[in-house]
């Protein structure tokens, strides 16, 4: 199996090793460069983060000689990347509005000095004349589009700009077009493929799984501090470790409150979101990438395109907003493939402001998209079973058999595991009493709940919950006697 996702061409792997230094490609990997160097087809391709998909990008035009045009929604991510390339003696640059030099730059690239062309869609909208007088000039080997569930409104991320890459994408019809994601499900997928134009495109999907996430979820209380602080225990203990941990939280005010918990708390961080300066957005992010703090706390405004390895820790403080984000948000964990944990902290609250934004929603299938959405969150955060597969059932349409069951899966998975050990060990003892052990499954305890209401009403709401409690139970005690003749007395013996 290894042996067909290799080139039989030994030149290829020389580039791979010379300019990227990998030995080898990644399964699909060559799949998606062989059909595009090679076969001149389309290709859509939903791959996990972490697993590669710049390569699929950057090897093509390395190794013709030509030019890859990639189009990103972030300037930062691009410039970040174009950095990378030079590193490795690949040239690289980036066009738009923020670019210096333009007039230097673009004669460079009309003589062919760069492998990689980064643009934004904003200048795509308007560049389809340059783009073509570069593949006159010099070749391009493919148009590659990053983060291209932005086309799509049934995703999370939805750019105006990207919808109109399919005009663009017609005007150069010639030139293999390469879409990539790491989130889409079926509706996305399609809305991809239907909007880019890409003709009978090969269509390449990686599992969703991330299996060194450790999942979990917890109450919020509200006290920042207090609710932090086991999450944050490790840190405190072990400031020295490597590793980072981002806290997203759903407003600026709740960003500034829990950032200043933390700073509390002992831990070095700064806070992230738009109502920032730019400068201070710029200084948390620096310091973030360069582990002069260990923690940021942000707003979802912060995320598409941080590439640090090493975020050990993704916590929400507040539930996510809906399935989708929750999967793209802890992408950011553990992508260098070591052990790393997501929690959330949540209380029942924290969907209404959602809810009421959407009630006002005036296209009828989208709100019911979103409000699908938004309950597969709850429903996660609600569960007793494993919540990985319950995350990746969203994704995938397979069979999620196989997926999950192990204490390095979630809070759940571990709970079972840790009871059926206790379990065996209380039947080994064989002490006579069993001890009760938490149940696998939820169960219903809504006919206890309408005895316990029932008790309050029969005793005219005036007392706490013991005497209830007593007087369910037909207690005998003084306090309950003068109520032996009231309805539902003992009812719960
Ligand atoms: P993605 O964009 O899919 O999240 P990246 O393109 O950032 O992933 O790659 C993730 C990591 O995998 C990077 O650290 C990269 O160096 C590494 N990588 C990519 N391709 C290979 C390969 N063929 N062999 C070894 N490592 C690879």
């Amino acid at each position: 199996d290894d042996l067909q996702n290799q080139p039989q061409d030994a030149a290829y792997l020389q580039v791979l090793k010379q300019y990227f230094g990998y030995s080898k490609f990644r399964p699909m990997q060559w799949k998606i460069i062989n059909s595009v160097l090679n076969e001149k087809r389309d290709n859509c391709v939903i791959m996990a983060t972490g697993y590669g998909k710049s390569l699929c990008y950057q090897f093509p035009s390395v190794f013709t000689g030509r030019t890859t045009v990639v189009i990103s929604p972030l300037i930062s991510l691009m410039q970040d990347q174009v950095l990378g390339l030079k590193v490795a003696n690949i040239d690289a640059c980036f066009l738009g509005s923020a670019q210096e030099n333009m007039k230097v730059v673009m004669e460079n690239l009309m003589k062919g000095k760069y492998r990689v062309l980064y643009i934004t869609p904003e200048f795509a909208e308007g560049g389809s004349g340059v783009i073509s007088e570069l593949n006159n000039k010099v070749g391009i080997d493919l148009i590659a589009i990053d983060e291209a569930h932005c086309v799509s409104q049934w995703g999370h991320d939805f750019r105006a700009a990207y919808r109109n890459l399919g005009k663009f994408r017609s005007s150069l019809p010639s030139i293999p077009v390469v879409a990539l994601t790491a989130t889409a499900t079926m509706d996305v997928r399609k809305d991809i493929c239907r909007s880019l134009h890409l003709k009978n495109a090969v269509i390449t999907c990686t599992g969703f799984d991330r299996p060194n996430l450790f999942l979990t979820v917890g109450p919020k209380m509200g006290n920042p501090a207090y609710d932090l602080r086991t999450q944050l225990q490790d840190s405190i203990n072990k400031q020295h470790l490597n590793g980072s941990i981002i806290i997203y939280c759903p407003t600026k005010k709740t960003t500034m409150d829990v950032a200043a918990a933390v700073k509390g708390i002992g831990i070095s961080c700064l806070p992230y979101h738009a109502g920032l300066t730019n400068a201070n957005r710029k200084e948390a992010h620096n310091q973030f990438i360069n582990n002069k703090i260990k923690v940021v706390v942000a707003t979802v405004a912060f995320g598409m395109g941080i590439d640090k390895p090493d975020v050990r820790k993704v916590i929400h403080y507040g539930a996510p907003k809906d399935i989708e984000s929750y999967y793209q948000e802890i992408g950011r964990a553990g992508r260098d493939g070591l052990p790393s944990s997501c929690h959330v902290f949540y209380a029942e609250g924290d969907f209404n402001t959602s809810r009421f934004l959407l009630s006002k929603m005036t296209d009828v299938n989208f709100k019911k998209h979103k409000l699908k959405m938004l309950s597969k969150m709850q429903q996660y955060l609600g569960t007793a079973h494993c919540r990985r597969r319950l995350l990746l059932a969203h994704f995938e349409s397979k069979s999620l058999e196989d997926i999950g069951g192990t204490e390095n899966c979630c809070d759940n998975c571990r709970k079972r595991i840790e009871n059926s050990r206790t379990q065996s060990y209380y039947d080994s003892k064989n002490w006579g009493i069993k001890p009760t052990i938490a149940p696998d499954e939820p169960l219903d305890y809504s006919k206890e709940a309408r005895d316990l209401f029932g008790a309050i009403e029969s005793l005219g709401g005036r007392f706490g919950i013991t005497i209830p409690v007593m007087f369910l139970i037909g207690s005998s005690s003084q306090k309950v006697q003068k109520f032996l003749k009231f309805p539902g007395y003992g009812k719960g013996k």
